[in-house]
């Protein structure tokens, strides 16, 4: 068997042009959405930040970038950024500069701002089902499988990896959408067992090939949110030679969960502008 594609490209240039629609009927009442991304020195030159200047201005999104150099400095830009009525969303993207730990900034961002989804009043909603907004990669991979007609309700979903910002709210985002989620990661004795059951298996764990062919069912589908750079270009978590050979559906890396992740994140935006507007 070889994998069909889940293509994020296709989808994402989709709902980009859904987003561009509903921010030109935003600007037409005056309303001009704005993310403001809180980074380190010199990550406005990286690939995560260009990505959403390029799918910004694209769509009518102000995108800024503000560098981060101390702590108390940071904290009296967030409280500006927080009462700014101009400024829809917030978000960190992490790594900060050492001493300014990324999840602790989040958690001091407002939830009607927390675009990204990753402070702790956000996810607390998320565990809750209260209204906000899931962190912007978790939503992608959701996103990825309904654009496929793919539905998760009833599925055996094995996620690998359980950080705040990806494998806990996938899990939160699969049980909401009734499937029956196992969640492994780095102290899981026997991830194999758990993969080989799986009909869904999303790997977020940063480790380039650690799902293999020999690890999934056959017709299983498999997402890969891992993005590992390497000398040969970016790479994922999946082994996907082999993944491939065995699997019903693959996400490819790049251009599966990467691209919707970003254009996620600007709807995310777009209805916190909305929502700010009345
Ligand atoms: P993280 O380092 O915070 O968490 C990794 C998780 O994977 C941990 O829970 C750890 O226990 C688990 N893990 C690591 N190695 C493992 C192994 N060998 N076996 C089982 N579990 C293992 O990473 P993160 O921020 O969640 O990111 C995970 C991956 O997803 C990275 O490659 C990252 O670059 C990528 N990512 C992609 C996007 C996107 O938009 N596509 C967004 C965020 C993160």
């Amino acid at each position: 068997m070889s994998a069909r594609l889940l293509d994020g490209r296709d989808l994402a240039k989709e709902r980009e042009g859904g987003l561009a629609e509903r921010v030109n009927r935003l600007k037409s009442r005056g309303i001009v959405p704005r993310l403001v991304v809180l980074l380190g020195e010199r990550a406005k030159e990286g690939v995560y930040f260009r990505a959403k200047e390029r799918v910004g201005a694209r769509v009518g999104i102000a995108v800024e970038g503000i560098s981060v150099s101390d702590g108390e400095g940071l904290l009296k830009e967030l409280n500006l950024l927080a009462s700014d009525p101009a400024v829809s969303g917030i978000m960190v993207e992490a790594p900060l500069p050492p001493g300014i730990d990324p999840a602790a900034v989040r958690d001091l961002l407002p939830p009607e701002k927390d675009v990204d989804g990753g402070g702790i009043r956000s996810l607390g909603r998320l565990v809750a089902g209260a209204p906000s907004f899931p962190p912007a990669t978790a939503a992608a991979v959701i996103a990825l499988l309904d654009g496929y007609g793919i539905d998760p309700v009833g599925k055996d979903v094995v996620i690998i990896g359980r950080s705040l910002v990806v494998g806990r709210p996938l899990a939160l985002l699969f049980l909401n959408r009734d499937a029956t989620v196992t969640v492994c990661h780095s102290r899981t004795r026997d991830i194999r067992s758990k993969t080989l059951e799986a009909d869904i298996v999303c790997v977020a764990a940063g480790s380039p090939g650690l799902l293999k062919g020999d690890m999934i069912r056959p017709g299983a589908v498999v997402v890969d949110v891992g993005t590992n750079p390497t000398p040969s270009g970016l790479v994922g978590d999946v082994d996907s030679g082999s993944v491939a050979e065995v699997a019903g559906w693959l996400s490819p890396v790049p251009g599966g969960v990467g691209p919707l992740t970003t254009v996620i994140l600007m709807e995310h935006v777009a209805t916190a502008a909305e929502r700010m507007g009345g």
